[in-house]
């Protein structure tokens, strides 16, 4: 089936094709809603869902200008997030350049189809660097090698580097680009990566391979490897068994995002060098 003209990749999308082609289908071509639950233990995954969206909300207001301390007192009621907030303040942004844009979309043109990152933070010093700020509620700290394979590490950084120079002030050189990831529930350590245009043209063919099969494949078969299935909310139309447990399941918050990223992405600003 192929797509429409104006369909727009994002790493979420990425992700589902390059984990299952069955799922990119349901997902982003036939837009099925959640039939199944993701995990398990459907309140407590609920529960860390407004949690990581409030947080989120906390930084985004931070950055508009709302004084932390003021916003500590908004959390009396949940001592996990105050503790995320906590780390936040202690850990997240102090050393950050000064230029900051918070809950900002861009994007730009790949293989025929736009190409969407929405951040949680960029900032920015130009002529200096440009840091991406990606915030995690999820306790569990991913090994380095898979964030550097994931989707999102690839994705925000090319974007960046492509549609970034209005927010810069010119175009961004990829090695003033670093993606940082940051914990806040596991004593707010960070991974971080780097950029070139080395790393810059290999994740461009990448993506590029990625955005053709997609777009131009005659089938979306389900993908052979079930373990994957055990966190996909589609199990129930595929067949493919019980939900797995919370404990195991790697907290995203980017799938509330991909929500948002279909209706926003139209009237986004594209600048491309
Ligand atoms: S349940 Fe498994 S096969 Fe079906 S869409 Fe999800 S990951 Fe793919």
């Amino acid at each position: 089936m192929p797509l429409d003209a104006d369909f727009a990749f994002s790493q979420g999308s990425l992700s589902d094709y390059a984990d299952c082609a069955r799922r990119f289908e349901l997902r982003y071509i036939q837009r099925l809603r959640y039939p199944a639950l993701e995990v398990a233990q459907a309140l407590e995954y609920e529960r860390r869902t407004r949690q990581g969206a409030r947080f989120h909300k906390l930084v985004q207001q931070h950055a508009l200008g709302i004084p932390a301390d003021i916003l500590a007192q908004s959390l009396q009621d949940d001592a996990e997030v105050a503790r995320w907030w906590q780390q936040y303040r202690a850990r997240g942004s102090a050393d950050l350049p000064p230029r900051r844009h918070a809950e900002i979309p861009l994007q730009t043109q790949l293989g025929g189809y736009r190409l969407l990152a929405k951040y949680d933070l960029l900032a920015l010093e130009p002529g200096g660097a440009a840091i991406i700020v990606d915030w995690k509620t999820g306790a569990r700290v991913p090994p380095r090698q898979s964030l550097a394979r994931r989707m999102q590490t690839l994705v925000y950084r090319y974007v960046l580097a492509r549609a970034g120079a209005h927010l810069y002030g010119a175009p961004i050189p990829p090695e003033r680009i670093q993606m940082r990831y940051v914990y806040v529930a596991a004593a707010g350590e960070r991974v971080s990566f780097d950029y070139s245009r080395e790393q810059m043209q290999a994740d461009e063919a990448l993506l590029l391979t990625t955005i053709k099969a997609a777009s131009a494949a005659k089938a979306y078969p389900l993908t052979p490897q079930e373990s994957r299935c055990r966190f996909c909310s589609y199990r129930s139309l595929c067949g493919r068994g019980e939900a797995g447990d919370l404990a195991e399941f790697e907290f995203e918050e980017e799938e509330a995002q991909e929500e948002a990223l279909s209706v926003d992405f139209a009237d986004v600003e594209e600048v491309e060098f």
